[in-house]
């Protein structure tokens, strides 16, 4: 069987600063999380940080102060707030 290559795009606000960030996940890895798979296991080749965003939508800057840690990812993106 051919294996696609489809991405999906999590948007999680984070809890602490309320900026909305994105970020682009293959699609079969995304599924295999929601039906109860570990972050670790589905996502084994992102970094820690990227996995505490798709686990509990925390960014990259608030981690930093949360966990002490300086983790650096080109995955997750600020999504700019339109003034309406
Ligand atoms: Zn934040």
């Amino acid at each position: 069987m051919e294996k696609k290559s489809m991405e999906q795009t999590i948007i999680q606000e984070c809890p602490m600063c309320k900026k909305v960030h994105t970020m682009d996940v293959p699609l079969d890895s995304l599924l295999a999380y929601e039906l109860g798979g570990l972050v670790q296991e589905c996502f084994p080749d992102y970094n820690p940080a990227e996995r505490e965003f798709i686990n509990t939508g925390y960014c990259i800057e608030c981690q930093k102060k949360i966990f002490q840690t300086n983790y650096k990812s080109d995955r997750i993106q600020e999504v700019k707030e339109v003034q309406a």
